[in-house]
């Protein structure tokens, strides 16, 4: 007989141990299992590439809740295991083991795999990621033996790993195939900033470059020829951070729709029958990108998505509706962004870059739909109500920086 959950949560992630939690709070008697491939208690991972890279975050202040917890509450966990098949008519899963475990409801948790780069042969050494706290654990013992470390991509977790390892002594280049950093998240000015930020820390960062080959020597990373006639850059370490691809492979041949990530209703079903999914790999669509689907990679939208599902097996159902949020912190700089700016048509400067605080208010049709706030707290706290309510302000009002938000927002209709 194999083993029966009432739920079975796939991973043991920011979203997996989310709806564990929420459950229990809400009463939840039924049997709870979270499967996850990775070995560690749930952990979260934003430090991964900020402090926890540094050195100056334990391993145990990565956990979410303290290692009794998850007992405590009924909560079982089944860790270092694999799910390798998802049976949806016979509600259950295959593990690696070749254990197969049954389920009432089965919700993905999966999160995403970093996105390999093409020109690396397999096998390389001195080839890095960080997704998980053994990615990390594995960089940091390279370290030693490294000197240089060529970073490609410059999206969040690519410059927010540049500080940390500058400041483990390490020289730091950074290539971007765009034309700008953060190219997919934020405008030309938030962009020009961070760009400015980063080479006067003293990294070397290289836009629109195109990758030919990587290098190698006795097996491990020596350089990187570009595609485009450019010099040859001498490094002795690589760290891919490219995006990730959402892990749902499994659920697709299960017969979920799939579309970048498993597609989800507002209360996190999929197509399956019984089966949600929530966090990194779920496509739902969103009002704050305009009803369009999107996959949202964020703490909050982990969370939300998590309460999301949990509210609809405690039987009081409320669809995801909440205003995305996202932070970022790279050097002494916190970036803090609500809403979702893709699709603005007119970007509105608050203060000025050069104090190093300032926000970028994103328009679409007159209405706010997104601000990244640089330095700049206090706009982000009073910037939710407008563009939760996507309200219309004139330009020239909110590029007044000694005129603050709420008075915007409270003094819209
Ligand atoms: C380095 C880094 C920095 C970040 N910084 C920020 C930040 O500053 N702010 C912010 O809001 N967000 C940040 N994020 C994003 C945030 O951490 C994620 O959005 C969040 O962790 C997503 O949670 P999740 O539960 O959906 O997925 P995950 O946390 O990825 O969990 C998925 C789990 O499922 C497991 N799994 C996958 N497939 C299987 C399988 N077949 N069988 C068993 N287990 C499986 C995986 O091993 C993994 O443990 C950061 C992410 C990273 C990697």
């Amino acid at each position: 007989m194999s083993h029966h959950s009432d739920v079975l949560v796939v991973g043991t992630g920011q979203a997996a141990a989310q709806l564990a939690i929420c459950l229990r709070q809400g009463g939840y008697t039924g049997s709870i299992l979270l499967v996850g491939e990775e070995a560690d208690l749930p952990y979260e991972r934003p430090p991964l590439s900020k402090e926890y890279l540094v050195g100056d975050r334990t391993v145990e202040k990565l956990a979410l809740r303290p290692a009794g917890f998850w007992e405590q509450r009924s909560i079982s966990l089944r860790l270092g295991s694999r799910v390798t098949a998802v049976q949806p008519h016979a509600h259950q899963v295959c593990l690696d083991c070749g254990e197969t475990l049954r389920y009432g409801l089965l919700v993905w948790a999966a999160g995403g795999q970093p996105r390999a780069l093409s020109q690396v042969p397999e096998g390389l050494a001195n080839v890095f990621a960080i997704r998980t706290r053994a990615d990390v654990d594995r960089l940091r013992a390279a370290l030693p033996a490294i000197e240089h470390l060529a970073i490609v991509g410059a999206g969040y977790i690519g410059l927010e790993a540049a500080p940390a390892l500058l400041k483990l002594g390490k020289r730091v280049t950074v290539l971007e195939s765009q034309e700008r950093v953060l190219a997919r998240v934020t405008c030309p000015a938030v962009s020009q900033f961070y760009a400015a930020e980063h080479r006067a820390h003293g990294v070397n960062l290289r836009t629109q470059v195109r990758l030919g080959e990587v290098l190698a020597t006795d097996g491990r990373v020596s350089g990187i020829r570009f595609d485009d006639g450019q010099a040859d850059l001498r490094c002795d370490a690589l760290l891919a951070a490219i995006g990730i691809v959402p892990s749902v492979q499994l659920l697709q041949a299960a017969g979920a729709e799939c579309s970048n990530g498993v597609e989800v209703d507002s209360f996190c079903h999929t197509s399956l029958v019984d089966v949600f999914a929530i966090g990194d790999c779920a496509n739902h669509a969103n009002r704050y990108a305009g009803g369009a689907r999107v996959r949202i990679e964020s703490v909050q939208n982990a969370v939300e998505q998590a309460k999301v599902v949990a509210g609809v097996i405690l039987g009081a159902p409320s669809p995801y509706a909440c205003v995305p949020w996202f932070w970022s912190n790279q050097y002494d700089i916190k970036l803090q962004t609500v809403g979702l700016s893709h699709g603005y048509e007119e970007v509105v400067l608050r203060g000025d870059p050069a104090a190093r605080s300032f926000s970028a208010v994103y328009l679409r049709a007159g209405r706010v739909i997104a601000i990244d706030c640089i330095n700049a707290a206090r706009d982000f706290v009073q910037g939710k109500a407008l563009v939760e309510r996507g309200v219309s302000v004139a330009p020239e009002l909110l590029a007044d920086a000694e005129r603050p938000l709420k008075l915007l927002a409270a003094g819209a209709g």
